[in-house]
């Protein structure tokens, strides 16, 4: 994951970026994520994982791409941010001409060098495609699911190993994955209900015998 600053770290981990748009290879999709200590999670990053983990899988890194105004065009935000600013702060400009303020113009300060602040054409592109560069995945046991596990094609139509008859395997275990949004728990209890009623039809079946 990106290694934030302190400043940032200590005053905007835990917010939300609300209302913006994840590009990363193939993926492209709006939503919102939230700011951590160790760098970002959520719907979004949850959505983008597989585009994600392969990237760092074979590039050692995956750039993610921000559009924190997903809902304006870029000539608008351009026209925006060139507008004269008189006295004001850039920080200020932008708050007043885009709405950007908080955790997302936080951001900006963050990943951008301090020269283009100065420079609107820079700026106004930053804000429509900011790039995050993503090193890696939290531990395991932190994962509210996990890619990988046993074959599909290891199972018979019960979920019953084929090569260890009387093992049956559901959910987590097995080698599929899913956006939240009550797939993985239906997806598992599914699973579960096959590989529940499967073993007990085995279990059935070697009593007779
Ligand atoms: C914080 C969080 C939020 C989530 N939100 C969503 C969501 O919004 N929508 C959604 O669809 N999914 C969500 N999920 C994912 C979903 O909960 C899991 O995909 C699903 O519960 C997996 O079910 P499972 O039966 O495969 O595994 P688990 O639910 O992990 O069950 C495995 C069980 O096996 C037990 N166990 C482990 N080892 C042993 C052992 N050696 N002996 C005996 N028992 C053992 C464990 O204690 C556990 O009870 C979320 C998960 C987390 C953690």
């Amino acid at each position: 994951m990106a290694r934030w600053s302190d400043h940032l770290r200590t005053k905007f981990a835990g917010a939300p970026l609300k209302n913006v748009a994840l590009r990363c290879g193939d993926f492209a999709q709006r939503g919102e994520f939230v700011l951590t200590e160790t760098g970002i999670e959520g719907s979004l990053v949850y959505a983008a994982s597989a585009t994600v983990r392969e990237a760092i899988a074979t590039q050692g890194r995956a750039v993610i791409e921000v559009d924190l105004l997903p809902e304006r065009t870029a000539e608008f935000v351009r026209d925006e941010v060139a507008r004269p600013r008189g006295s004001r702060s850039m920080s200020t400009h932008l708050k007043s001409r885009l709405g950007l303020d908080g955790v997302k113009s936080a951001l900006l300060h963050e990943l951008l060098p301090r020269e283009t602040f100065n420079d609107a054409a820079a700026l106004a592109a930053a804000i429509k495609s900011l790039p995050i560069t993503l090193v890696t995945a939290r531990p395991i046991d932190e994962a509210i699911s996990t890619a990988g596990g046993v074959r599909l094609d290891e199972l018979d139509g019960a979920c019953m190993l084929k090569r260890l008859p009387g093992v049956f395997c559901a959910g987590e275990m097995l080698d599929w994955e899913a956006p939240t949004g009550g797939y993985l728990l239906t997806a598992s209890m599914a699973s579960g209900f096959v590989a529940g009623r499967g073993a007990a039809a085995f279990i059935a079946s070697t009593a007779r015998r």
